[in-house]
């Protein structure tokens, strides 16, 4: 069942067009991802889909309701929840507080409660350090920090920009087998990856931008075997 449909989508950034007529379809239950070069137009797909920048054109529906051009605060209530570029947690506030951040807009004090054990046990690192300021975090820890916030939202689609951006290889590795393990209980994932070979070993479904433009798509796996794709983004 499609949850999320972008529909030929062309976002402008003053005189820059940046997305030149977009579609993405994103299954319940499924691990998207969207790969593609610098400035291709990854971060502005996700930034449209949260309601942070507004399409001139397309439609965007979230299950069967249009939500283009909606506040993200209430795109966000409709359980859409944004880890954006580079974590920008919140460096002066605690690790714990950071969190219960993530859930401002809910007001079911006993879930919350619930959601942030869930959280801690998932990521053990944070739950060691929850009163230590988020700014003298790692960078993977950070990472863990701006994701475990964004679960706080209890979304039903997670949108991730780049999640492995300056981690070192074992981290990367932590790092997507969190998000795996994220979508088998029951969140759907949005990824925005510049590792296309990492992002490709978790999607079921992928979509490669250039310039603003789909150029190519399908099932993960065989976009990973294709000639096209391994000689542009996999290093051969
Ligand atoms: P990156 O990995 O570098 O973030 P990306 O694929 O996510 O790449 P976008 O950040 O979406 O690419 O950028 C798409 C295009 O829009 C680029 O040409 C970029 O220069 C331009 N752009 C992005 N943000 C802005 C902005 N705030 N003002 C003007 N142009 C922008």
């Amino acid at each position: 069942m499609t949850m999320l449909k972008v529909d030929n989508i062309n976002v402008y950034y003053g005189a820059i067009h940046a997305l030149k007529g977009i579609s993405v379809e994103v299954s319940q239950g499924q691990i998207v991802t969207l790969i593609g070069a610098n400035g291709a137009g990854k971060s502005t797909t996700l930034r449209t889909i949260s309601g942070l920048l507004k399409p001139k054109s397309g439609q965007i529906t979230f299950e069967g309701q249009n939500i283009a051009g909606m506040a993200a605060q209430n795109i966000v209530k409709l359980g859409i929840s944004q880890v954006p570029e580079g974590r920008r947690v919140f460096a002066n506030m605690s690790v714990q507080e950071n969190l219960e951040l993530g859930a401002y807009l809910r007001s079911d004090t006993k879930e919350i409660k619930e959601d942030m054990n869930k959280i801690f046990s998932r990521f053990p690192r944070l739950s060691e350090r929850r009163s230590q300021l988020a700014g003298t975090l790692s960078g993977g820890e950070q990472q863990m920090l701006a994701m475990g916030r964004a679960l706080m939202s209890r979304p039903r689609i997670l949108l991730l920009d780049e999640p492995s951006m300056g981690l070192a290889p074992l981290l990367v590795k932590e790092i997507f087998s969190i998000i795996k393990d994220i979508n088998e209980t029951g969140t759907t994932v949005l990824l925005v990856e510049q590792n296309a070979h990492m992002a490709l070993s978790i999607a079921n479904k992928a979509y490669v931008l250039e310039t603003g433009r789909i150029i190519l798509s399908g099932e993960a796996k065989e976009l990973a075997e294709s000639e096209e794709v391994r000689k542009a983004y996999l290093g051969g």
